[in-house]
């Protein structure tokens, strides 16, 4: 099946008489005939379900769709993109252990990797995004377990160089994690291009609704575990009177590890209503994100062309920082999600920002809706001047994500917020 029928066909197919639509099955267990019945799936929880803290029928929907949309052999849902991230370490990475992470990938996770896995006892170590191999390579510890990076980065939109990292990763005996939010597997399927997991907020695209926030993370199912460095999947697992990952699921044994183990005792996992909806979302994210990018490539354009913007970055477009990384990894766009600068700085953003009609002031992107984000006075209000000049944000700096609505009526409210400013 081409993808767009993936999003449509993927994960359900209904029998005889069934429901056309997947159901929300609102139940916290199932009910087994013996004793000996609900021992056989405790002995093997893929033979049967147990309890919705870590699988569920609607759900299983959902994960085995978006395990097919980016090529994967499993995946588990998380109640965000959160707790996806926090999973995908945890569950190669304990106290003593370090990784490294690009340095430009969203806020939220550098304070998980930087602050609150370190008090944990995991150290991360971040890197430039657009580091050499040489740089990568000493970037490496003894101890390092595995690597990080997103696909497209929120907010800064620098495109990663997955194969180059996957190469340095694996020379290392680790896996290449990615976090594909902002490109989505309709843009970007990262497993191609060698990442071993990927990991995703579908509280963005996927979702695309701005209706509820959730995770999920995928198994390649390619990558070697039995190098000598991840005992904890190749070695009896105590609290699951002695399970090997690796023996006992060989198709995808580190998904089957996060819920067995990581699952069951964090319990973030989604509720069947939450996936319901997603997997609406998930039907239409084929043609949303080919809208996105065409509505997107046309507005960055027009901001380019006013002359009234510092610089404009948005990769699929000629000119703009990472258009060479983004003609080979995200040939088809680069997302819905553009940022500029514009002239006047802080003053010129505000005004521009609070003369859009269309467009709604929101922290949110990736939604149906255009927005707009002005992150001097939002997500980086605690910097200084000086500090946001190191962190690549200036007072000018507005991030706009271009929703489905008529381009020309996008343009238009751009057009009048521009005028504003004068
Ligand atoms: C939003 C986001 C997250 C966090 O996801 P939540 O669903 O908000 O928890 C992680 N990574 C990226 C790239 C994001 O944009």
């Amino acid at each position: 099946m081409k993808i767009e029928t993936q999003c449509l066909h993927e994960g359900y197919s209904p029998k005889n008489g069934e429901p056309r639509v997947m159901p929300i099955v609102q139940s916290t267990t199932y009910v087994y005939e013996s004793t000996d019945d609900v021992a056989a799936v405790f002995d093997d929880p893929t033979k049967g379900l147990i309890y919705s803290r870590f699988a569920n029928p609607t759900t299983d929907v959902v994960e085995k769709k978006i395990a097919a949309l980016e090529g994967g052999a499993a995946a588990m849902c998380t109640s965000s993109g959160q707790a996806a991230s926090l999973l995908s370490i945890l569950n190669i990475c304990e106290a003593g252990d370090s990784f490294i992470a690009s340095a430009s990938i969203y806020g939220g996770t550098i304070n998980l990797f930087g602050y609150t896995l370190k008090k944990m006892g995991i150290e991360c170590i971040f890197v430039d995004h657009d580091a050499t191999e040489e740089q990568l390579n000493a970037a490496f510890k003894d101890n390092t377990k595995a690597v990080f990076g997103e696909t497209l980065a929120n907010p800064a939109l620098t495109v990663l160089d997955i194969e180059l990292w996957a190469k340095v990763a694996h020379a290392h005996g680790v896996p290449l994690i990615i976090d594909n939010t902002f490109a989505t597997p309709i843009l970007c399927k990262p497993i191609e291009w060698g990442a071993d997991i990927v990991v995703h907020s579908t509280s963005k695209y996927m979702d695309g609704h701005a209706l509820q926030v959730g995770g999920v993370i995928v198994d390649s199912g390619k990558f070697d575990w039995t190098n000598g460095k991840f005992p904890s999947m190749t070695e009896p697992d105590e609290s699951y009177h002695g399970l090997v990952y690796t023996e006992k699921y060989p198709a995808a044994p580190y998904i089957t590890k996060a819920r067995m183990q990581l699952m069951r005792d964090f319990g973030c996992y989604p509720a069947a209503n939450s996936s319901f909806l997603l997997n609406l979302g998930l039907e239409t994210l084929a043609v949303r994100m080919k809208q996105y990018c065409e509505n997107a490539l046309k507005v960055a354009e027009y901001i380019k062309s006013t002359g009234k913007a510092e610089f404009v970055t948005y990769p699929a477009l000629p000119g703009s920082a990472g258009h060479e990384l983004a003609k080979k990894y995200l040939p088809d766009g680069t997302s819905g999600v553009i940022s500029f600068s514009i002239k006047g700085g802080r003053p010129a953003a505000v005004k521009f920002m609070d003369s859009l009609k269309l467009a709604s002031n929101e922290v949110h992107v990736a939604d149906i809706r255009t927005c707009v984000l002005h992150p001097a006075s939002a997500t980086h209000r605690q910097l200084s001047d000086e500090q946001l000049v190191a962190a690549g944000i200036d007072g000018g700096l507005i991030r706009l994500s271009v929703g489905l609505e008529n381009v020309d009526d996008i343009i238009a409210d751009l057009k009048q917020g521009f005028s504003a400013v004068g």
